[in-house]
């Protein structure tokens, strides 16, 4: 790439892709993948869209797809109902991701990226679309016309890439940014989650092409609100330990005390899982509507996603969610029976949709 090209912004089109249903190179013609690549193909304008409260896989993966499509020569509007956090808000190209309720106007297709149901994008209006579905929860389900899910991916974001090779699209500066956050991000900084030998083998390759890892590292971990570090300390005031599992919790009060956000509460459940002995971590967010939001976490082979998908949420085996009934003693009481007999019965455990 010149250094024009590496200037002219994201969104600017580098090379118009040769159109054509024929399968890429090395990807069988039965792989979603093709699929996907041939709605692309066929297509001018597309909606590309993720989950409610966005992580970093989300945003990054919504930005790096974006980028093909528009390298495809073709339109692509990038839509979620939350904003983007914070510490994603420096990724190149994030200001053109609309915050919406609605889905309007035609597309040839609507692609969302990470999202285990058409309900976690909390959008209204996909219904009338096709639908293609990008994933690798473990919890994932075929809802839409065309789904590809790859429960081994350590990232949506690692599937976008694939998906932008297969294309034969350009690996830009600007792409290699988002997609490199979104392995950092869904590994936890290369701890947990799907981190094999091809994860470092993809980060080498991202970095070559021009991703930032310390100045990536910066904004995702050494960047917080001074809020977030108040609402930490009033969780970690309410730590509480019985073997190998820990929980701990903030109120509502707690977050209107120090002024915090739902985004500050990203991360406090991995602090606790931190401990040495524990494997396992709830933390509970009371909600102002009177749910009780759940972050679950497991260090070991407890598949924390089981729990959640039981109680009507989802995620991956050691990082998984669910919203439950309050107040916040009853939801307590819930999760640590659920926990509880996972931990003394760990072969008990399965997933309700199996
Ligand atoms: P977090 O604890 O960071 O909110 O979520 C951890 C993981 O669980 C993420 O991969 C997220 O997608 C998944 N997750 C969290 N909450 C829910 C939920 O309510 N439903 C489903 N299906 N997945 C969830
Ligand atoms: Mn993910």
């Amino acid at each position: 790439m010149n250094a024009h090209e590496q200037k002219s912004g994201i969104l600017a089109p580098t090379v118009a892709l040769q159109p054509g249903a024929a399968p890429a190179p090395g990807i069988p013609a039965a792989h979603p993948l093709t699929a996907i690549l041939d709605v692309l193909h066929r297509g001018g304008r597309f909606l590309v869209c993720s989950h409610a409260r966005p992580d970093g896989d989300a945003v990054g993966s919504m930005l790096a797809l974006g980028m093909v499509i528009e390298q495809m020569g073709k339109h692509a509007n990038l839509v979620t109902a939350d904003r983007a956090p914070l510490q994603y808000r420096q990724l190149p190209g994030v200001n053109a991701i609309h915050t919406l309720r609605r889905i309007r106007g035609p597309y040839d297709a609507a692609i969302l990226l990470e999202c285990d149901s058409l309900e976690r994008t909390r959008l209204s209006g996909l219904e009338e679309l096709f639908l293609v579905n990008i994933d690798h929860h473990i919890t994932g389900l075929e809802f839409a016309h065309l789904n590809w899910i790859d429960r081994a991916a350590a990232s949506v974001g690692e599937m976008v890439y694939r998906l932008a090779r297969a294309a034969g699209a350009v690996l830009t500066p600007q792409m290699a940014q988002c997609l490199y956050t979104t392995i950092l991000t869904d590994t936890g900084g290369f701890c947990y989650g799907n981190v094999r030998e091809s994860t470092f083998a993809l980060a080498r390759e991202l970095v070559e092409a021009g991703a930032d890892p310390i100045a990536i590292a910066q904004e995702v971990y050494f960047s917080a609100p001074a809020s977030k570090l108040l609402l930490l300390g009033a969780a970690l005031r309410r730590l509480k330990r019985e073997g190998r599992l820990a929980w701990l919790w903030v109120t509502h009060q707690d977050m209107q005390r120090t002024c915090a956000t739902e985004e500050d509460c990203e991360g406090i459940v991995n602090v606790a899982l931190g401990m040495a002995g524990v494997d396992t971590v709830v933390f509970l967010r009371e909600l102002p509507d009177a749910g009780i939001r759940m972050s679950l976490r497991s260090k070991g082979r407890l598949n924390v996603a089981a729990i959640a998908a039981r109680l009507g949420g989802g995620g991956h085996q050691n990082a998984a969610g669910c919203t439950l009934q309050g107040p916040l003693p009853r939801a307590l009481k819930e999760i640590l029976t659920e926990l509880r007999s996972a931990i003394a019965n760990p072969k008990g455990q399965r997933f309700h949709r199996e």
